[in-house]
């Protein structure tokens, strides 16, 4: 069974006079579980819409969103709020606090889902631990280096311990050696804690690094799509 299974979802923005903007027009998706799955594609392809469709944070005119199983636009809010704590998310611009400390960032989605002070600090140990930034739980983002803060952005998507990570053009605002240290940590996270990563990037040179599949958008489609060394090697 696939961890994420999109079937014909459709997008449509509205624009000024004419149609709008199809930002999604019949998108077909399935990621195996324990794969990280690449979605490349120049800007303004639909990337950015398809992967918010996984969690829900853009909600699809129609189609289908099944994650590990559950139809997610038959979920309540109370039941989706549930379903997204299995569904990690690491964004381009780290979008930390900047008025609290590396822990506290950490334990945000923990906060919000309810989990009591007692037992998110040892959550925030661990995830901090995950990333190596054990010694940082007290610096405040100002205080750290581009990569440094993209691995507190990836120990908050880990505090609530979910199955799936979303990479929103994760390593986008890093130089190329921080791009590859953040590239090694999420494969190391993979095969340490069996997740599924669903990336999209706008750089070939990420997917060719750590995606096992990928699938190439152009206009709200994927026009091309398989195991990275059949898309990308040509004789
Ligand atoms: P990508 O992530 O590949 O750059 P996006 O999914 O962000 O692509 O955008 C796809 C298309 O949808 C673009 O034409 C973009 O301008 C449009 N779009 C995305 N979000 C919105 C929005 N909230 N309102 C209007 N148009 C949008
Ligand atoms: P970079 O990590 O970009 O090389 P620096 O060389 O300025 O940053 O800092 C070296 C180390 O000290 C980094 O681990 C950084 O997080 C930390 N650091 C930088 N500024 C401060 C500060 N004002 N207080 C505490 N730690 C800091």
């Amino acid at each position: 069974d696939s961890a994420i299974r999109l079937r014909g979802l459709h997008r449509r923005f509205a624009g000024r006079g004419g149609a709008g903007t199809k930002a999604l027009d019949g998108v077909s998706l399935d990621v195996a579980p324990g794969e990280i799955y690449g979605i490349v594609g120049r800007s303004g392809a639909g990337k950015s819409t398809l992967i918010r469709c996984v969690n829900l944070l853009e909600r699809p005119d129609s189609g289908e969103v099944r994650v590990l199983g559950q139809d997610m636009l038959m979920l309540g809010d109370r039941a989706l709020r549930e379903r997204r704590r299995a569904i990690g998310m690491v964004f381009q611009h780290f979008n930390l606090l900047s008025s609290r400390t590396v822990a506290d960032n950490v334990a945000y989605p923990l906060e919000i889902a309810g989990v009591p002070a007692a037992e998110r600090a040892p959550r925030v140990a661990e995830a901090l631990s995950l990333v190596g930034l054990t010694e940082k739980a007290g610096a405040y983002p100002a205080q750290l280096s581009g990569g440094q803060k993209q691995r507190v952005g990836i120990a908050r998507a880990l505090a609530p311990r979910p199955q799936i990570l979303l990479c929103d053009e994760a390593t986008s605002a890093l130089d190329p050696e921080t791009t590859q240290e953040i590239l090694g940590l999420i494969k190391r996270l993979r095969e340490k804690l069996d997740l599924t990563v669903l990336l999209i990037t706008h750089e070939m040179a990420v997917v060719k690094e750590i995606c096992d599949r990928v699938a190439v958008m152009e206009a709200g489609l994927i026009v091309e799509q398989g195991r990275v060394f059949d898309v990308f090697t040509r004789p």
